[in-house]
């Protein structure tokens, strides 16, 4: 039995601790913020100690092995403490790992990780896996491992979840691009991050796989750096001979071993992004053991994720896009290159040092005019306005929404894809994506 505290009690911090107790260590949950009321009643039920509001130092140095929750900086004064004392810190995908034998599934990058996870957990259930959803998505890995007993996990890792994982493994591995994100917490330096996305190799072994883009800007300049033990199989835009997967003609093939192919028409998400996920998702599932073709239905009928790329209403012949989740500059370059109509396009937010030079050409040639939607559009107002397009300035849903639909005309579409987070209007940017569906839905009527 070690001594285990918890810092962080939400989905993973709780679920970690539900699984330390039953494997039987002492415990210990401390969160500086609120705890929510069903996270409380968790930690209650299972007669588990716990603190918020702050943090008992003396209780959290006893400790023998620290769970952090993603969220929190290693520059927060409690974790560095904990680090100064020599106290190891992991994540709780780290931790819950010892505990299972199923295999794993990791998926990581810095746009595409909920979408590829979903398409790829939706496949290997459609193929009769017992399979669990879990890391940054869906129920904590830990309390599953606690409760359940899957045969396989899919996992999405974010960086702060990989920057603390050590003996970990992944028995198939997606690095699907590394694209400036976070940097505030890589001391402003991309190396930083792009070592912590790498990070997803560790541990593999000869049997395993790691799936990656060839397209990449960092991605293949790294590899050389590192001993890959697993099998690589990159997947790319285009046909290269030393490509597990690409784009030939009008269709997705991959060669030998997995002689797969199937028409482009035939994915159930649209977007030159989209169709890499897809790459990376067939090549994950056909090395897991499923056959071929119900990789092909599981690709065709995937539903999509709320809040990417989501296909809201057509009102008064506009069409209404929800990519809410859109918070980066190269997530918003994806949507308005998968789109096939004019678009009246709505950005801003809480700007994390955006560059939005980026995606100029294409603001340029696909959008008819744009909104902003901030409580500062300034940055906004100097980089986008002498492009001559008509420009709204918003800071409100219902304002927003209402400059769209007298700005665009019939046949466009209207995209929320805001290349901002959330914060400074909205709870998150899924209560963003929801206020703009409801309003939207309420101009049906
Ligand atoms: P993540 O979980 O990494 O944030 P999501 O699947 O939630 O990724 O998608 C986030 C945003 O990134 C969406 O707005 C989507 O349009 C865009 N996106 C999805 N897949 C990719 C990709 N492969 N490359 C670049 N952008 C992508």
């Amino acid at each position: 039995m070690s001594r285990i505290v918890i810092l962080g009690a939400a989905e993973s911090g709780v679920g970690a601790a539900i699984l330390a107790q039953k494997k039987g260590h002492e415990v210990f949950v401390s969160d500086g913020g609120t705890i929510k009321d069903s996270y409380k009643a968790m930690l209650d039920r299972a007669g588990l100690a716990w603190e918020e509001g702050g943090h008992s130092e003396e209780r959290i140095l006893a400790a023998d092995e620290v769970i952090k929750s993603p969220g929190i900086p290693d520059e927060a004064p409690v974790v560095r403490k904990v680090a100064e004392r020599g106290i190891p810190v992991i994540s709780d995908i780290e931790f819950a790992a010892r505990y299972t034998s199923a295999r794993t599934v990791c998926i990581t990058g810095s746009n595409g990780k909920t979408t590829t996870t979903s398409l790829i957990w939706h496949i290997l259930d459609k193929a009769g896996f017992r399979v669990g959803l879990a890391g940054n998505i869906g129920r904590s890995f830990a309390l599953q491992v606690a409760e359940e007993a899957c045969d396989w996990y899919v996992i999405e890792l974010s960086s702060f979840q990989l920057d603390h994982m050590y003996d970990f493994r992944a028995d198939i591995a997606v690095l699907l691009n590394i694209t400036p994100d976070h940097l505030d917490r890589y001391g402003f330096r991309m190396q930083n991050y792009v070592d912590s996305k790498m990070r997803i190799l560790r541990n593999q072994r000869p049997e395993d796989s790691f799936i990656y883009w060839a397209q990449d800007e960092y991605i293949p300049v790294e590899l050389p750096r590192y001993d890959v033990a697993g099998r690589v199989l990159p997947f790319s835009d285009k046909q290269v001979s030393e490509a597990a997967a690409y784009v030939e003609g009008e269709d997705l093939v991959l060669p030998a071993p997995f002689d797969f192919r199937m028409p482009l028409s035939a994915l159930s998400l649209a977007g030159k992004h989209n169709l890499r996920n897809a790459q990376a998702a067939a090549l994950a599932t056909l090395s897991a053991g499923v056959p071929p073709e119900t990789v092909k239905a599981g690709l065709s009928d995937f539903p999509g994720v709320e809040h990417r790329l989501e296909k809201v209403c057509t009102v008064d012949g506009v069409h209404y896009v929800n990519d809410s989740k859109a918070t980066n500059v190269d997530a918003c370059y994806c949507a308005l290159d998968a789109m096939t109509t004019p678009v009246v396009l709505i950005l801003g937010g809480k700007d994390k040092g955006n560059d939005y030079a980026q995606i100029l050409p294409l603001v340029r040639s696909r959008c008819r005019a744009l909104v902003y939607l901030g409580a500062d559009n300034e940055k906004l107002h100097s980089v986008f306005d002498g492009l001559g397009l008509p420009v709204a300035d918003t800071s409100s849903m219902k304002d927003c929404v209402e400059a769209c639909a007298a700005l665009a005309r019939p046949g466009d579409t209207v995209l929320l894809s805001p290349c901002c987070a959330s914060f400074d209007l909205f709870r998150n940017m899924e209560d963003r994506g929801e206020q703009f569906k409801s309003l939207v839905r309420s101009r049906l009527y």
